[in-house]
Formats: structure tokens, sequence, C-alpha cells
């Protein structure tokens, strides 16, 4: 296989990580990437080969702080912003005080909003089924806090870690393979933060897909990814 020119998945210095490959991120789900269950096959194949596998999964109580729908007035893929909170006809479920505070703790003080999407319980939260989740050694579930989303498999949108560096560096764990949804969001900033975290980080391009695929969004995607040392396997952007 080709990407065993930049790993070897036998290695236990590797791992696989397979970013949020949920139902609802697929044709079909609550918040449908194109051609999301494209790379279902692919990743199996590569969950069968990795000695390592840890399997992320993107988990939201209801009324979480990145639906549109805890938001009066706003819609999916609108953006909530500070200028909200200037606004008097905005209404919210969360406080305003708690809605500046997350606004400031994230990357440029931005929240995209979403339908409501990976609520546990839900048939759109479980795993694609053709995936041999038993090969898994751990699933990580993310954005579990009600007023904080977590993009990253690493940290939450805030900057709070998961513990998945943590559980990596201790089992001596140094290089990632990193696949999944979606490219430009989950897997973009797992992939990012693990870079800044000083392990290897492979991406695979042929292994994702994007929310945004106009080719000016993935290029500077991979652009950003390359020059934060992330190897970037298989693409035809940048
Ligand atoms: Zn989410």
């Amino acid at each position: 296989m080709s990407q065993n020119q930049l790993i070897n998945p036998e290695s236990l210095s590797a791992a696989l990580i397979v970013v949020d490959q949920q139902i609802d991120f697929q044709p079909g789900g609550a918040l449908p990437v194109t051609g999301g269950d494209q790379v279902v096959e692919g990743i199996s194949d590569l969950m069968h080969k990795f000695k390592t596998v840890v399997l992320s999964q993107d988990s939201h109580p209801q009324g979480h702080i990145s639906f549109a729908s805890s938001h009066k007035g706003k819609k999916p893929y609108d953006i909530l912003s500070l200028d909200d909170l200037n606004d008097s006809n905005f209404e919210s479920q969360f406080s305003r005080d708690r809605l500046i505070n997350y606004l400031l703790s994230i990357p440029q003080h931005k929240q995209t909003l979403w339908p409501d999407h990976c609520v546990p319980g839900t048939p759109g939260w479980e795993f694609d089924p053709r995936l041999p989740v038993e090969k898994a050694d751990l699933i990580l579930r993310k954005g579990k806090r009600i007023d904080c989303d977590s993009y990253s498999a690493f940290q939450e949108n805030d900057g709070r870690t998961t513990g998945l560096a943590g559980y990596l560096k201790g089992k001596n764990i140094n290089t990632l393979y990193l696949v999944g949804l979606a490219g430009d969001y989950c897997v973009n900033w797992s992939a990012y933060d693990a870079a800044q975290l000083g392990f290897k980080v492979i991406y695979d391009y042929s292994l994702t897909r994007f929310v945004d695929a106009n080719p000016t969004n993935a290029n500077q995607i991979i652009q950003r990814l390359k020059f934060s040392g992330v190897e970037v396997k298989n693409t035809s952007a940048a």
C-alpha cells in the first residue's frame, strides 16, 4: 500500500485516528458531508492493518451550544459571533455571560452553528456499521460539554485537553495517521493540534471529505496543515 511509504501500520509507535465517521456526517444524516460514505471501506481496511486504532465520536447533549436550534433566529450554518450579543432581538438558551465567555475562548471568537447532530442514543450518533469498531483500542467521545464545541480530538474549542495526547504518549506513540470526517473541521483541527503537540502527523486527503468542498477552501486548509508540519497524502489540492 502506498501509505507504507509514509507510515508502517504494523509499527507499535504509530496509530490510526479515525475522526467522527458517524451516520450524521454521511449522506442522509443530519449534517451530511458530500461523499462522506465513500471513505468507509478504505478506513475499514486501515483499521484491520494498524496495531493501534482510536475512534473519535462527536457526542453532544440536546441543546448544545453548537446547535442553531439553541439560538432563536439562527439557522444551521449561520455564524454566532460577539456581534449577536449587541442585537437586542437575539435570544439564546444560554445566558449572555456564558456566550461571551465561550466566544472569547475560541478561535476567531466565532462559532459555526450546525443542525442538531450526534446526540447520544440517536441513530445518527452511531458509527457507520461497516467499521470494525471492535478493532478500536479507544473510543474518544468529544463535544460532551453543553457549552463548548470540540472539533479536534485533542482539545476542545476553548483549549481544554481531551486527554488523547496523554493516552497516546503513554503508549509511546509518536506517529498518527488521520482519516474521517470532516476534512475541513474535525480532521483538520485534530491534525493541526496533533502536530502542535509534537506528533508526526499524516493527513490522508483521499480518506476524508469536506463540508465546504470549494477548491479555494480546500486549498487553504491543506496549505495551513502543510505549513504546520502535517504531511498531506494524496492531495490534488494545493
Ligand atoms: Zn458536533
